[in-house]
């Protein structure tokens, strides 16, 4: 997705540690026209999936998934990382090692927002070693609900994430897929740049 990469390029800082940080448009300030670009894109690709649901991670990923979901017109569910006194019962929970915190933490989805019969879309902000999308999935699967697919805003193909998720069988759409960030330079794989 064009208008991403030049996003990426333009405001996206190179952190040590193979880490983008993303902070004035995705991860702490956000550029809403862009979400809507890229809910757009995500809703676009998916359209012949039969998905009913989309599921997401708190915080991050809560507004490149809105949009998809508000496009496909299916409800938006985000799995909760902090505890909370409403969230103890009757939840699926799932643990999930963070690869920019280095630590493990549960995520929690209520039973009520999964059915057995729901086709889920699991969107992300960036895919990374492939975690946080195998605790959406694991939540997903526990409800016995089937996975329609993983849409992921940034991929780091440097990293085993893709591979993981194909090795089990599931589509993964990445809208801008960073090949390297080494010396501080964001290049992307070169089928994305034409
Ligand atoms: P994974 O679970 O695939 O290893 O990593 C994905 C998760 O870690 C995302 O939800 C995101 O929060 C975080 N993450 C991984 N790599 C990066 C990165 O380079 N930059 C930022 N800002 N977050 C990342």
């Amino acid at each position: 997705m064009k208008l991403l990469q030049q996003t990426i390029l333009e405001k996206g800082t190179v952190l040590p540690n193979g880490v983008l940080k993303v902070n004035t448009f995705l991860n702490h300030q956000i550029d809403t026209g862009l979400m809507i670009e890229i809910g757009k894109e995500f809703a676009e690709r998916f359209t012949d999936s039969n998905i009913n649901k989309v599921i997401t991670i708190e915080s991050s990923g809560i507004a490149p998934s809105f949009f998809a979901a508000h496009t496909l017109d299916v409800p938006l569910i985000f799995a909760r990382k902090k505890k909370s006194l409403t969230l103890k019962d009757n939840v699926y929970t799932s643990q999930v090692f963070s690869f920019t915190k280095q630590e493990t933490s549960e995520i929690t989805v209520a039973k009520e927002f999964l059915a057995e019969n729901d086709r889920v879309l699991i969107i992300d902000d960036f895919l990374a070693n492939g975690q946080a999308a195998q605790g959406l999935i694991d939540v997903v699967k526990q409800a016995g609900a089937s996975v329609a697919g993983i849409g992921i805003v940034i991929e780091k193909t440097f990293q085993p994430g893709r591979q993981i998720l194909e090795d089990k069988g599931y589509r993964v759409e990445s809208l801008a897929r960073v090949q390297s960030l080494q010396d501080g330079q964001i290049t992307f794989l070169q089928e994305q740049i034409s």
